[in-house]
């Protein structure tokens, strides 16, 4: 079957979703291909932090991208609620990232220091806590909590749910989103696209790349780098329990159900997403240490999943230079950014150009590095 459209975004996970839906707030009417549950699908299974206080010391662009993402979140999910009914389960109550040394309270106090120093004046609000200040947010804290930083500007979603929205935004906006639709091959001009899947042609002017760990084989047919690599993270979760952790922290939080989350670990395993018990033991063991109530509360899940990785952390935004029209997307922390794709990166597509902001995330700064 062919078909045409205002633009074809790959990838049907927060990232591909919160762009696509961009465009539709700008009234295009694009085509969103999903490969489907066959796929590595970082979306369905992270820890959902949308996240400010430790991002980017050394690169004030980050920081800054993730707070105007984290700013925009609560409109983001308003808007989606009201097109949509489907709550994103978006809080902002602040969080707390959790120190159980003096070593690791020294080196997030520099963390922190460095991040305010350069941030704007005033923009910056985490800050370095006592441990009788931290017992005053979280009394549960156990004997080894020394103390930790806490930032009124973090918060959580639900991811599952923010899919759901914002996929349903995108299709009542006239939007078409096709899964089980692997995308096998690009034909590229610049600003005319043609990909092919199983059962469809479909050519557009735009083509947003957006498809997680899948971005590297379908930049190399439209002359982008996108040099992502999978980073493994674990997750286990507990029963469910009565409201006992107001505030999320960087590794441990309650949903809004009740379970708590105990995450998250960092692993280089290649494109293997089973579990590893010995990293569920240390997160366990962690968690216990920080809240030590988690003894006695049953675990009811553990999963893994692949986080999309660039060789420096940072996203990478670019619009390839040989195919005008043909943009990637991708990053380590999609929940957090989902509302700057939604409302700026999208923005960027159909004006034709990435604002000079996004320019310290240009995949041309590898090329640079690779030379040295
Ligand atoms: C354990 C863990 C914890 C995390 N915690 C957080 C957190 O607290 N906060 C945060 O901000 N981020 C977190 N993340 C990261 C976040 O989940 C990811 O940044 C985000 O989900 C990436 O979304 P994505 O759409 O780029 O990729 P994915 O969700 O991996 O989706 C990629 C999509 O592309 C599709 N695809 C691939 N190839 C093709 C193709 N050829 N044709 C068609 N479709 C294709 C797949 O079907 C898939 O749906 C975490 C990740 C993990 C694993």
């Amino acid at each position: 079957m062919k078909l045409t459209a205002d633009a074809i975004v790959i990838g049907g996970g927060l990232v591909a979703s919160a762009v696509a839906y961009g465009l539709t707030r700008l009234g295009l009417k694009p085509v969103m291909l999903d490969e489907g549950d066959v796929a590595y699908r970082a979306s369905r299974g992270n820890f959902a932090l949308v996240w400010t206080q430790s991002k980017g010391p050394g690169v004030p662009e980050y920081q800054q991208w993730s707070r105007l993402s984290s700013d925009k979140w609560s409109e983001l999910a308003a808007e989606l609620q009201s097109e949509t009914g489907v709550d994103c389960g978006h809080r902002r109550n602040g969080g707390i990232h959790v120190c159980l040394s003096e070593d690791e309270l020294a080196k997030r106090t520099q963390v922190v220091e460095q991040l305010r120093a350069e941030a704007p004046p005033g923009r910056y609000r985490a800050q370095m806590i006592s441990r009788a200040e931290m017992l005053k947010l979280l009394p549960a804290f156990g004997p080894d909590v020394v103390g930790g930083a806490y930032c009124p500007d973090d918060g959580t979603v639900n991811p599952l749910f923010s899919l759901r929205a914002l996929q349903r935004a995108f299709s009542a906006r006239g939007g078409r989103y096709f899964c089980d639709s692997r995308v096998s091959s690009i034909a590229a001009a610049p600003r005319a696209f043609t990909v092919e899947t199983a059962s469809r042609s479909i050519s557009a002017p735009r083509l947003v790349l957006a498809a997680g760990l899948g971005n590297k084989p379908l930049g190399e047919q439209v002359g982008l780098n996108v040099p992502v690599r999978p980073v493994r993270g674990q997750i286990i979760v507990t029963e469910r329990l009565k409201p006992v952790l107001e505030y999320p922290t960087t590794y441990i939080r309650q949903t809004v159900e009740g379970g708590i989350l105990i995450g998250e670990s960092r692993e280089e395993a290649g494109f293997d997403d089973t579990l590893n018990h010995t990293v569920s033991q240390t997160l366990a063991a962690r968690a216990i240490r920080t809240f030590p109530f988690l003894k006695q509360v049953g675990v009811v899940r553990t999963w893994a999943g692949l986080r999309v990785m660039s060789p420096d952390v940072y996203p990478i935004y670019e619009q390839s230079s040989a195919y005008p029209g043909a943009f990637v997307c991708t990053c380590h922390s999609g929940v957090t950014l989902g509302a700057a794709h939604a409302f700026e990166y999208a923005k960027a597509v159909v004006d034709g150009h990435l604002p000079e902001k996004l320019g310290r995330f240009s995949s041309r700064r590898f090329d640079v590095q690779a030379r040295h």
